[in-house]
């Protein structure tokens, strides 16, 4: 029996099929490759020693996700596949909602054929908009997102309830990841973002490898310890592992679950910078800039319950963090390329 994981090639599914083959899981990746690449598949193949199954296509394909599962035999799914890039999704909200949201309900449709009623899916803490508390629970109630990308994660997280409230025979984990940053220690896989990254991590890293001069701090007016907006940065590892836990509850007929997986800890843009120099000896020139359009001023977890539920807590600092975010950076300028 295998594990299905959408969106494997990229970048939180790469590492999640590390952590599931090291854990003697069998693995079969489906990805259009859209915004990855299948060197990460090899990579992963180097770091376990063990091989992905890989089928290129496009989970909108309901065809070809049906061959898939013709050939394997799944017993549960998690749920990557996705645009995620929040600036183009208010560009183009029409791909956003047919890709994420048209996406997951053929997939669903070919799981519920196929008798596979297990499924983790990503989704975000950006659900909760500005959240009413901090740290924030999995009681808070969810918020306005300030985008397409945002309102796809909501809305798919309602329709995966329904469908699980309407149908208890499926077990549904929705995992709300923080900020995912960091890289496997190997070095070998790590976010590979197209053109100018819009995430603060990546942006950081290729100002460090000399790709782009200086960062720009979007905001130095907020109401946080140094002005500068707080986030909580979850290792990549932490968020893979996390996964297996979540497969494990599913195994005992979990029916719904959510998770909110963070540490729990807000670090600061200007804590990461200094972090980050401290990690790679290199300075991060940089200048404040006016605030970026729909960010909030602070968003960390209360982790909690996934101790609790799924014996799981991030174990990663900081300084690890942003060391293996360089460590990935220094040793692929240029990603996969
Ligand atoms: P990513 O872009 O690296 O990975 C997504 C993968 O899905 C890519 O390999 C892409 O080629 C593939 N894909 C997209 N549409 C597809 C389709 N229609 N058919 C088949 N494959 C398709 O992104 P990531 O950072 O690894 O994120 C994984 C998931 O986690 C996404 O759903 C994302 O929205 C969610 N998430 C990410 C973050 C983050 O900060 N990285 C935070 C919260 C949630
Ligand atoms: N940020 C920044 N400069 C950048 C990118 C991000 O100052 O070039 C800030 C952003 O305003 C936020 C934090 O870094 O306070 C994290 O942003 P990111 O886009 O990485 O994640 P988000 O929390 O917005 O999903």
């Amino acid at each position: 029996m295998s594990i299905l994981v959408t969106g494997g090639a990229g970048y939180i599914g790469s590492h999640t099929c590390v952590e599931l083959l090291n854990s003697e899981y069998e693995v079969v990746v489906v990805d259009n490759l859209s915004n990855s690449s299948e060197k990460s598949l090899e990579r992963v193949q180097k770091i376990t020693g063990k091989k992905p199954k890989f089928y290129q296509g496009d989970i909108l394909d309901q065809t070809f996700l049906e061959r898939v599962f013709e050939k394997e035999q799944i017993e549960s799914c998690i749920h990557f596949a996705g645009l995620k890039a929040v600036g183009e999704s208010v560009e183009k909200p029409w791909e956003y909602y047919h890709n994420n949201i048209t996406g997951t309900l053929v997939l669903t449709d070919v799981l519920k054929k196929y008798g596979v009623k297990n499924l983790i899916f990503s989704s975000s803490a950006t659900v909760y908009g500005d959240p009413v508390q901090i740290p924030i629970t999995e009681e808070c109630p969810k918020g306005q997102c300030t985008n397409p990308y945002g309102w796809t994660k909501s809305m798919l997280e309602q329709i995966l309830m329904d469908m699980q409230k309407a149908d208890d025979e499926w077990n549904i984990v929705l995992l709300r990841y923080f900020n995912p940053i960091g890289a496997h220690e190997s070095g070998m896989i790590g976010e590979n973002p197209n053109g100018v990254p819009n995430n603060l991590m990546p942006y950081i890293t290729q100002v460090a490898v000399g790709k782009l001069e200086c960062l720009g701090i979007f905001g130095n007016d907020y109401e946080t310890p140094d002005g500068t907006g707080v986030r909580d940065y979850i290792h990549v590892m932490d968020l893979a592992k996390g996964h297996v836990k979540a497969l494990k509850k599913i195994e005992e007929k979990s029916g719904l679950s959510i998770y909110n997986l963070g540490t729990g800890v807000g670090y600061s843009v200007l804590d990461i910078v200094k972090n980050f120099e401290k990690a790679s000896n290199v300075k991060i020139p940089y200048v404040v800039k006016s605030r970026r359009a729909g960010d909030i001023a602070a968003c960390y977890s209360d982790a909690s319950k996934a101790e609790a539920e799924l014996g799981w807590r991030a174990e990663y600092g900081i300084l690890e963090m942003c060391r293996d975010s360089w460590n990935w950076q220094k040793k692929n300028p240029n990603g996969y390329e």
